[in-house]
């Protein structure tokens, strides 16, 4: 049992991620309906119920669009895509670009994925101080699908609503 599943909109479109157990009730309720079950059940007393893995809402719910992620080691790993953002090795640090010792902030323009190398050489240094350049210009992620991504665990049911918003091009993000 995973213990998660997704919720789409009514249009398809994946919100967010519950326990199963909430989406089971969603769709007790007539709030959502089945749309796929992890081939688990769970058991009452008197019934037998499919564990959901994929819902989807029977009204359309307005998203609002910005969503802010966030800032976690794992989550700028994932939109670095795991890659030191100076010189492309393993990322095994977050580097303040303009470090906090500077007055940088702890925000996702100033935070990038770096190996031990790179940030040990970097100091407390300005970039324009070092010979360092970044390789893309560090942004926050704003789609709730790249947040599903961050997370690692897009089960095999859940992959074709969410690489369908990646195909719209929601992801616009530098994870990209
Ligand atoms: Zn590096």
């Amino acid at each position: 049992m995973t213990g998660r599943a997704l919720v789409l909109n009514a249009t398809f479109e994946p919100l967010c991620v519950v326990s199963s157990r909430r989406a089971l009730i969603l769709v007790l309720d007539s709030k959502a309906e089945l749309v796929h079950s992890t081939g688990a059940e769970f058991h009452s007393e008197r019934s037998c119920l499919p564990e959901p893995s994929v819902v989807r809402l029977a009204h359309y719910v307005r998203v609002p669009r910005q969503t802010r992620v966030a800032i976690s080691r794992r989550s700028v790993f994932a939109r670095d895509g795991h890659r030191c953002q100076y010189c492309g090795a393993p990322a095994e640090n977050i580097d303040h670009v303009v470090p906090r010792s500077r007055g940088g902030a702890h925000s996702w323009e100033n935070v990038v994925a770096s190996c031990r190398r790179c940030n040990a050489a970097k100091e407390d240094y300005l970039l324009e101080e070092t010979a360092f350049v970044l390789r893309r210009v560090p942004r926050a992620p704003r789609s709730r699908v790249w947040l599903l991504a961050a997370t690692g665990e897009v089960s095999a049911e859940w992959e074709p609503y969410v690489s369908l918003v990646l195909a719209k091009g929601e992801r616009r993000d530098p994870a990209a």
